[in-house]
């Protein structure tokens, strides 16, 4: 027998360090094979006491009594003390009306359920989340993005050092000369680049709640429309109701460039420029009277109240025409001196929008005292097709990973050649609504494969190739045994 098949308890051993003499050490020697005999008894279940109720997990090692009762030692302790102390006239007892006792050989003929109930498991942890309290380093919160979201360099590192400060000045808390400014954040970008992405990313690794809102659906307050107030409510039911979560959430707040300014209107801009003027205390930091477990205030709800002075806003916008602006801008700039000639030079320019400043945005509609509250402006690219690709295989929830783990689940191995993936990238950038049509499409080829393969067991693999995702070609299926090796098969 190898060494490796024995568990060594050293009982003795333990007791030198507390002082006893370590001379007659004995060893312990326990068999592998009883470690597993318990394990096997372990069914997921713990026995319950006959007469608290409570399981083993509290009251420590239940007695067992015939007929799969079981007892805790404190009940059995009690028990016994009520008898023995004498404090319970027992001969009394048993004379007055309704009292009954307890006969243990009763219990032979008793034949109560199992006592026993299910164990908790304990919940594995998907992933390690940062602590807030003691916020890591910028370069840290960026590499944890860099798990999930593809490309976006520039956007991730600003965001990680608004964060970053944000929380240090949350943990902090100081209010001297020196006052932190809140980083709030303006994200510009093409729809389904990653705004809600990155915003949804990082609460769930800072483990704050978060709401995300369409300032679409905002008004100013008494028109029809959620008022501007809603989001804290929001944050509030995401926090489970709790106000010092929730002051210390996230609120996104998407399509921001749809409250711009609307030029040339005599109505009231109710739904616009009103908007920004409503949201500049909040962004700012105030207390906001919330109805408690509703959206709406009314004499039935609680109200409570929150501060948002530490709650990180995060305004997001495709803003259409903004490099229209931008290129305006630039134009103008260039069309004075002896290079005027390169009008068109910014024509192509896919980098356009990285060069947009607070004034392009004031020119689109944005109110001057609304962008003063969101001090950290970024853009995010449009996604091109290698990022596509990368988004299709490499984040740690990628979509090919979440398809191939369900295929494994039937012993199945499913594999995306690089011209497959190619192909549905290609495909996506056609619909032009950036990494969100990925999933669409996929859905669309996985939907046969996923009717088909559980149909027949000795199909062991399958390859989805370029010619299956244009539509000239099937996947390659290969059968049990006829698997091509792979490198990590063989590892
Ligand atoms: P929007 O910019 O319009 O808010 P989303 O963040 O909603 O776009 O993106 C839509 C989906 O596309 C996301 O749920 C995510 O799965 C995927 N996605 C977009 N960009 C990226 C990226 N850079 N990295 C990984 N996945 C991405």
């Amino acid at each position: 027998m190898s060494d490796n098949e024995f568990i060594i308890v050293d009982e003795e051993n333990k007791e030198t360090d507390s002082g006893q003499t370590g001379d007659d050490v004995k060893q312990e020697v326990v068999s592998a094979e009883e470690g597993k005999e318990e394990d096997k008894d372990d069914d997921g279940y713990e026995k319950v006491c006959f007469i608290c109720h409570r399981p083993e997990s509290v009251t420590g090692k239940m007695i067992d009594l015939p007929n799969n009762i079981t007892v805790c030692p404190d009940c059995m302790q009690k028990s016994f003390d009520a008898m023995t102390s004498g404090s319970i006239d027992l001969n009394r007892l048993m004379n007055m009306p309704g009292v009954q006792f307890l006969n243990m050989s009763d219990l032979e003929n008793l034949q109560p359920k199992p006592q026993k109930i299910k164990k908790k498991k304990e919940k594995p942890k998907e992933f390690h989340q940062l602590d807030i309290k003691n916020i890591p380093a910028p370069h840290k919160i960026k590499a944890r993005l860099d798990e999930y979201v593809v490309g976006q360099e520039y956007a991730k590192k600003a965001m990680s050092v608004a964060v970053y400060n944000h929380y240090k000045r949350v943990a902090t808390d100081t209010m001297d000369d020196i006052e932190i400014e809140k980083s709030n954040m303006l994200m510009i970008g093409p729809t389904g680049s990653g705004k809600t992405y990155l915003v949804k990313t990082l609460a769930r690794l800072l483990d704050v709640p978060l709401a995300i809102t369409d300032a679409t659906s905002l008004t100013e307050a008494g028109y029809i429309g959620d008022d501007i107030e809603s989001v804290v409510s929001k944050l509030l039911a995401a926090a489970d109701n709790d106000v010092e979560r929730a002051e210390q959430g996230i609120i996104f707040i998407d399509e921001i460039d749809k409250i711009a300014k609307k030029h040339n209107t005599n109505q009231r801009d109710v739904s616009g420029e009103s908007v920004q003027q409503g949201m500049l205390k909040l962004l700012e930091g105030s207390d906001v009277e919330v109805p408690v477990g509703a959206n709406s205030k009314n004499a039935m709800v609680p109200l409570t109240t929150v501060n948002t002075k530490n709650i990180l806003f995060i305004c997001g916008g495709a803003f259409p025409d903004l490099e229209e602006i931008i290129k305006e801008r630039l134009q103008k700039k260039t069309s004075i001196g002896f290079n005027s000639e390169l009008k068109d030079q910014f024509d192509n320019d896919k980098d356009l929008l990285s060069k947009v400043t607070v004034e392009d945005l004031r020119k689109f509609g944005m109110i001057p005292e609304f962008l003063g509250r969101l001090p950290i402006i970024f853009t995010l690219k449009p996604l091109d097709k290698s990022m596509m690709v990368q988004i299709l295989k490499e984040p740690k929830n990628a979509i090919l990973k979440q398809y191939q783990k369900l295929l494994a689940l039937d012993e199945v191995r499913l594999d995306f050649d690089e011209g497959a993936l190619e192909a549905i990238a290609e495909k996506a950038m056609a619909k032009d609504t950036g990494a969100r049509a990925l999933r669409a499409i996929i859905e669309e080829f996985m939907l046969d494969i996923m009717y088909e393969i559980p149909k027949d067991d000795s199909i062991g693999e399958v390859e989805i190739t370029r010619a299956y995702i244009e539509g000239t070609g099937g996947p390659v299926i290969r059968l049990r045994g006829q698997e091509v090796p792979r490198l990590e098969d063989m590892a």
